[in-house]
């Protein structure tokens, strides 16, 4: 994938996201009712002397999930341990992982709901009972031995609650929903990226950044990183209001953070289906992509900004869209 403002990581993420991560909640921006829930249970598991109950986060990619795991795990004083749903393959590599585990210490699954169900099913017992069955023996000896575990914390996180069983949903004891950033926590976010980078930047070329993220702060990261770039080569190293608009013309980020492939699809929608409604199956096949990328990875910011909408007989291109896109919105009549 290699769009500039996918919220998904790519390996140009990878060098300069762990130095930009905050701490602590102080540090970590936006996201209000999160922190605020967030300071009271952990304020509460403190004068408990207990590990935290079991958290589940949910929202679209980079919108800030593994950086809030590992703030958690910090203002709990205790240690963090990242693995994800698809690096656990078997039930022994799991039980291995939370064998392994000290008192209190936070146990982080990213895409959590990719997690097969073999292996969720260790996950019961250990979240519930801090202990683990692991069967000894095969055949008619068979036998379950319990083994039990430290108190720890499992932070799940997922881009869709949804996709999670029901089963493993019910054990988590606090839910927590990311949104999409709005445009004011997003330019304090550059702001204090570009402060770490040690880069100048302008209020406006802030606000112009954070208006093309997407509501995601990955985003925003990494689209302060190419301008500043240009700003390196171009310009004398600040960024400057018109420096990071040339630059994110250059990058083909439109002023709304839509790119290429946002343009093709909503084109598409426009053009050939008359602006729907048009099935999202029909739609992935005349643009070439899978379904579930589009409702996974184009579709949730087009609809958060209002582009697209979903009726029971499928997607529509709404006047907005037209009008952003440069076509006459069709009249009633
Ligand atoms: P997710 O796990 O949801 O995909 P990450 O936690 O990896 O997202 O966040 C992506 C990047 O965005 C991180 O490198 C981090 O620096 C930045 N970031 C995320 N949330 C915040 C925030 N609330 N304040 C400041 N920076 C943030």
């Amino acid at each position: 994938d290699d769009r500039v403002v996918t919220g998904s990581a790519t390996n140009f993420d990878e060098s300069f996201e762990l130095s930009l991560r905050p701490q602590n909640l102080q540090q970590y921006i936006g996201q209000q009712k999160v922190k605020k829930n967030l300071k009271i249970f952990i304020e509460a598991a403190k004068m408990r002397e207990e590990s935290l109950d079991h958290v589940l986060l949910y929202g679209p990619p980079g919108l800030g999930k593994t950086t809030l795991a590992a703030v958690i795990a910090n203002e709990m004083g205790v240690n963090i341990r990242m693995t994800s749903g698809p690096a656990i393959e078997r039930p022994g590599d799991l039980a291995a992982i939370l064998s392994d585990l000290e008192p209190g210490d936070v146990l982080f699954i990213d895409e959590i709901h990719r997690l097969p169900r073999s292996i969720e099913e260790v996950l019961y017992p250990a979240m519930e009972d801090y202990c683990l069955d692991i069967v000894v023996g095969k055949g008619p000896t068979a036998r379950s031995v319990r083994l039990d575990l430290p108190p720890f914390t499992l932070v799940g996180a997922t881009t869709r609650s949804g996709a999670l069983s029901a089963p493993l949903r019910d054990r988590f004891g606090v839910l927590l929903r990311l949104d999409y950033y709005d445009e004011e926590a997003l330019a304090e976010i550059v702001k204090r990226s570009s402060s770490l980078f040690d880069v100048a930047i302008d209020d406006q070329a802030s606000v112009e950044l954070a208006r093309r993220s997407r509501g995601t702060p990955r985003i925003a990261n990494r689209l302060l990183k190419r301008v500043r770039d240009y700003a390196q080569v171009i310009g004398d190293g600040a960024i400057t209001i018109d420096l990071s608009k040339t630059a994110l013309e250059l990058l083909q980020v439109d002023p709304l953070g839509l790119d290429h492939i946002d343009r093709k699809l909503m084109e598409t929608m426009i053009e050939r289906f008359r602006g729907g409604p048009v099935g999202l199956d029909t739609i992935a096949a005349s643009i070439g992509e899978e379904s579930m990328t589009i409702e996974d990875v184009y579709e949730p910011y087009l609809m958060q900004i209002g582009f697209i909408q979903r009726t029971p007989r499928g997607r529509m291109a709404t006047a907005p869209a037209y009008e952003h896109f440069g076509y006459s919105y069709p009249s009633e009549t």
